[in-house]
């Protein structure tokens, strides 16, 4: 039997029902105004989710998290530009990594894996960069790895203090859609998504805001961009189309996606998903085990990293779950691969199946021979998510 278990790894996440038939779409001409009449509501959408206002432009990719990140720096930046990144994380340090790349000089803040994104330091270097030599700062809102939260309102307090003109990218892949994220508010100049978290759907789009400072970054520009380049996709899309043939599919799921997050209204969106990791946390903390983000405000409502007791390797339980109970959790990755494994709590997630997620989680650990108690887990999350019931 094929598995009927949702998964519980931070993307891809699961997929309703009504957004994978929404998907399955004949073959339409993406030339024709039928396109248009598809792609206008999934682009108004992606707007709101990110309070974008009517500034900028929203640009969806055929690609994923990843090639979005691409696409913010080939065509703001040139060859040699400094841009500001801390790294405390896998994601954090692979957006890193392709910066350097490209080309670009990576003015690298060494944070400790756990904690956010280091608002103190940022201000300081943009204050000791008094030439203005630093493009823009990068930061990742939530830190996959570790299940970290990082407050971008903060970064963007820290740039103005230090009354510097850089703009502001944020990967979002991993926020977007779960938690509030006020792209206007907070001065983000490029935020980036993919579909298969926040969203609900397969692999396979990166979805950008753009804000007006970054569309003019492009005007000077010359990293070699093609199949990327905002410019041919804004002059396309203006028209009701595309430069090359659209995901169509993809995208009739993302209009899908956005009524459904909007018909459970966004704000209980983003409450369903604080609830379910307040959940997670509870069960962990029954089971004598801590998070890896080291304090409660930087504690990701999307995803957390748990610290495995001494002894234990984080990824057995992972393999132990897919083997015996068809159960994905997350492995730890790089600095902390063994040390924590990853309960992933967002998108089409319930009370109900999150306690499942943790009382397979538990299963395996009684099965590995960790020291927790079963049942202990969950009963602390069914108290919580029994009184507070959204
Ligand atoms: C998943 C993820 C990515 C990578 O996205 P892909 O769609 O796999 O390319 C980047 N950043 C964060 C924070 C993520 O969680």
């Amino acid at each position: 039997m094929t598995s009927q278990n949702p998964v519980f790894i931070p993307g891809p996440t699961n997929i309703p029902e009504s957004i994978r038939k929404a998907c399955d779409i004949g073959t339409l001409d993406h030339r024709s105004p039928a396109f248009a009449r598809l792609f206008k509501p999934a682009v108004a959408g992606v707007r709101r989710v990110l309070n974008m206002g009517d500034a900028g432009e929203v640009i969806i990719l055929p690609s994923t998290g990843t090639g979005g990140w691409e696409a913010a720096i080939s065509n703001t930046l040139s060859p040699g530009d400094t841009v500001l990144a801390a790294r405390f994380g896998m994601f954090s340090h692979r957006w890193i990594d392709m910066c350097q790349r490209h080309g670009l000089n990576v003015e690298i803040i060494e944070t400790p894996w756990g904690q956010g994104a280091p608002h103190a330091a940022i201000e300081a270097a943009l204050r000791a960069d008094s030439a203005h030599k630093i493009k823009v700062v990068l930061a990742t809102h939530n830190e996959t790895a570790t299940g970290v939260m990082s407050d971008i309102s903060a970064i963007r307090r820290a740039m103005d203090a230090a009354g510097h003109p850089a703009m502001l990218f944020v990967d979002g892949v991993s926020s977007i859609g779960c938690v509030p994220f006020d792209m206007a508010g907070w001065g983000v100049d490029i935020a980036v998504a993919g579909s298969q978290k926040g969203f609900m759907l397969p692999a396979g789009l990166a979805i950008l805001g753009v804000s007006p400072k970054a569309l003019a970054a492009m005007e000077t520009a010359t990293l070699p961009r093609c199949f990327f380049d905002f410019k041919d996709m804004i002059r396309t899309n203006a028209a009701g189309g595309y430069p090359y043939t659209p995901a169509v599919g993809l995208i009739a799921g993302l209009a899908r996606a956005i009524e459904l997050l909007e018909d459970e209204g966004l704000d209980r969106v983003y409450a369903r998903h604080r609830r379910l990791s307040e959940g997670v946390r509870r069960a962990i903390a029954a089971w004598g085990m801590k998070p890896c983000a080291v304090s409660p405000d930087l504690h990701s409502q999307t995803v957390t990293a748990v610290v495995v007791p001494e002894g234990c390797n984080g990824t057995d339980l992972v393999q132990l779950a897919a083997q015996k109970y068809d159960v994905a959790f997350g492995v730890g990755l790089g600095e902390v691969a063994g040390k924590v494994f990853r309960i992933g709590h967002l998108g089409s997630l319930t009370d109900v199946m999150v306690l499942s997620g943790l009382a397979a989680a538990e299963m395996c650990m009684a099965d590995l021979g960790w020291p927790i108690k079963l049942g202990s887990g969950v009963a602390a999350a069914q108290d919580y998510y029994r009184l507070n019931a959204g």
